[in-house]
């Protein structure tokens, strides 16, 4: 099983990357991604990260990924050319609050992440929804759609138990791959995947709907 999205000490977790690679392999995932939050990085620091993980990647026997948590904001996502391309992949993720009921502001700045080519992934979609509301089945549908489009995954997180099963489902019969996210801030949590394992089961998942599923 895969990780895709963990933290360690480059930014708000606690854990070396080292021990975050150590807890994938003691729980049996074969692939494990670190993607720590990228307003925490200089180019300088993003060398360090990288250089680390590289050499984890050939000392490991699972799959380590070299990933980023970038936010999207009002303005675009704020990932440059220059980072994306020495990552395997980035997620980005909305960390702004939204007045009750204003879910199609959370949308628009999904929309906006969707067509930014920076982007391979989705962080924990709707994990505002219970405090501004949910959307309509169809406004979830414009989203997979756009998804699709663009060629954009969704992690489904067991943080914040989200997306919804209505929503991984429409992921899986338009072909929107799927990631597992755990996103531990500390080296213990780092492969806690249970809740996405079981709502992509839920949802009729199969491998092949997975993003990497070529390397599990
Ligand atoms: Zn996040
Ligand atoms: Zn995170």
């Amino acid at each position: 099983m895969m990780d895709l999205h963990t933290h360690t000490r480059f930014s708000d977790g606690i854990g070396y990357i080292r021990d975050n690679i150590a807890e994938a392999e003691k729980k049996g995932l074969k692939i494990v991604g670190i993607s720590d939050h990228v307003h925490f990085f200089t180019p300088h620091l993003l060398n360090s990260y990288l250089s680390l993980i590289d050499q984890a990647k050939k000392e490991s026997e699972i799959t380590v990924l070299a990933g980023i948590e970038a936010n999207i904001l009002p303005e675009g996502v704020d990932i440059n050319d220059d980072f994306r391309k020495k990552l395997d992949y980035v997620i980005a993720s909305v960390h702004l609050y939204f007045d009750l009921g204003r879910y199609d502001e959370y949308l628009e700045l999904i929309k906006l992440a969707l067509q930014d080519e920076n982007i391979d992934i989705i962080g924990h979609f709707g994990n505002v929804f219970p405090y501004v509301g949910y959307p309509s089945i169809d406004e979830y549908k414009e989203i997979v759609e756009l998804a699709e489009e663009h060629g954009k995954a969704f992690e489904i997180s067991s943080r914040y138990r989200v997306p919804e099963l209505d929503f991984i489902k429409l992921c899986i019969q338009k072909g929107v791959k799927l990631t597992f996210a755990s996103d531990a801030h500390q080296p213990r949590d780092v492969g806690n995947i249970s809740w996405s394992l079981k709502a992509f089961k839920k949802a009729g998942g199969k491998k092949e709907d997975l993003l990497f599923s070529e390397l599990l």
